[in-house]
């Protein structure tokens, strides 16, 4: 292990046993990867391991299900479209094809993200969940842990999402409530609630968009609003609200965007705290850069509520065996209750993060641009709370960062190789 170990910096290195895993050396149980280990292989992962190839680097991409970007996957409705316009949302090297629409749907996109993987050759280990992964400092590399293999590496790229786990909130007497309570990763549309009351907790962009879909199914809908947030129309004067707001950040600072943004959407939505959509008091920008809130981009939802098809409540007091208790003492019958209530990043629960790069909250300490490396080879890609946009900026640092590296350390072995003996042995033993 120890003659290992010294050679964990030489790029050079070949190992004596080709592995079937990007020609890692193996050790029983223990394999030794000559570039980055890539935890999850979702778009984020996907476009790490792309720009390193793309200078050259191996990569090992670990996933922990059978297949690539298991959220659009498995954890989404079928009336999913992006949420942003496709512009924004392209992986590095390569845009979405032509013929798609402004907002392609999630079949559009998983299509797209297939195609990526393919054009870049990227073959992620599938059912493969990283159990833990720790510096040892020592020898100077990650000790990366799977159930049945411990990967060795001199860097690790951070790439599990910010959507990771469901949070699901504990409620008084959820266990006395009779009909099913989901979370929103298990919904896949209203079919199976015509002429059902559902209840839907939580108001972002997959609540509003639940609801919906519900209305459209001939369901009747509620939403829980809680606190206060922002709707705005998806698109103003013919561009996407994103779009225009990242164009007129170019001139103008964050408050006056948001006062413009504020302006445009009450001539096209009107007053949205009539409906019990209370605004708050920071701007849609400012509230998304103090809190990562992000507004709700209104795909239809702000109609049906105005028509009274959805109805609004505050939160929930507690749930009884048919209905819902609300703070404001109004008590309601519901057959079935949908937890939009998002999700958060478990990098806690398996990196053993000795230089606190990460929050308790599994988010980098620095917040965007500075949270995409932290000490000794760690890397985080995809948590910027900026979406993908977000993700190909990491992704082009974090290739270009460990690139350095790299090719320093040619440069240094190659000239070593020509240096008497005695160092080299040093080197290789
Ligand atoms: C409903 C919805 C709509 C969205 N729409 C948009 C949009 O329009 N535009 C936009 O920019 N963003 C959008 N987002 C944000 C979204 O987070 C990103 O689009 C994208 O999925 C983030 O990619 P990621 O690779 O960082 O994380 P993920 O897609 O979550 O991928 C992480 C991967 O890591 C794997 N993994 C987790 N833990 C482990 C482990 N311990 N070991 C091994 N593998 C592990 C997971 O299985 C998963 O495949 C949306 C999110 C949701 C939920």
């Amino acid at each position: 292990m120890e003659g290992y170990a010294k050679r964990v910096h030489d790029p050079y290195f070949q190992p004596p046993l080709q592995s079937a895993i990007v020609s890692g050396v193996s050790l029983g149980s223990c394999v030794w990867v000559p570039g980055p280990v890539i935890v999850g292989a979702g778009p984020s992962g996907l476009a790490a391991a792309a720009c390193l190839k793309n200078q050259g680097i191996p990569v090992l991409i670990l996933e922990k299900t059978n297949c690539i970007a298991s959220l659009w996957q498995i954890k989404t409705y079928d009336r999913l479209c992006l949420h942003l316009p496709k512009q924004f949302c392209q992986l590095p090297f390569m845009p979405f094809p032509k013929d798609y629409p402004n907002y392609p749907t999630k079949q559009q996109f998983l299509a797209y993200l297939e195609a990526y993987a393919k054009n870049f050759d990227l073959n992620p280990v599938f059912n493969t969940m990283v159990v833990k992964a720790e510096y040892d400092g020592v020898f100077g590399f990650w000790r990366v842990q799977t159930k049945v293999t411990e990967y060795v590496s001199r860097w690790v790229i951070v790439a599990t999402g910010e959507n990771a786990e469901e949070v699901v909130p504990k409620i008084e007497g959820m266990n006395e409530f009779i009909g099913p309570i989901l979370h929103t990763s298990s919904y896949k549309s209203g079919d199976c609630f015509e002429n059902k009351n559902v209840l839907v907790v939580g108001c972002g962009n997959s609540g509003m968009e639940v609801c919906l879909d519900l209305c459209n199914y001939n369901a009747c809908p509620s939403v829980v609003v809680r606190g206060s947030l922002h709707v705005l129309p998806q698109e103003m004067l013919g561009r996407s609200t994103f779009g225009l707001s990242m164009w007129l950040l170019k001139w103008f600072p964050v408050r006056v965007v948001d006062r413009l943004l504020l302006f445009a959407s009450h001539f096209m939505i009107g007053d949205t705290d009539r409906h019990g959509l209370n605004r708050p008091k920071l701007g849609p920008l400012e509230l998304k850069n103090v809190s990562g809130k992000t507004p709700v981009l209104d795909v239809g939802t702000l109609a049906k509520i105005r028509s009274g098809d959805i109805k609004v409540y505050p939160g929930i007091k507690r749930l009884a065996r048919n209905n819902v208790e609300f703070v404001d003492g109004r008590i309601e019958k519901f057959d079935a209750i949908i937890l939009a209530t998002g999700y958060r990043s478990n990098v806690t629960t398996w990196l053993k993060d000795t230089n606190s790069f990460f929050e308790k909250d599994g988010f980098p300490t620095k917040p965007f641009p500075e949270g995409w490396k932290g000490e000794c080879g760690l890397y985080a890609v995809g948590f910027t709370k900026r979406g993908l946009l977000g993700t190909s900026m990491d992704a082009a640092k974090i290739a270009e960062d460990i690139a350095c590296q790299w090719n320093t350390d040619k440069k240094h072995l190659k000239s070593l190789r020509h240096q008497p003996p005695k160092l080299s042995v040093y080197i290789d033993s």
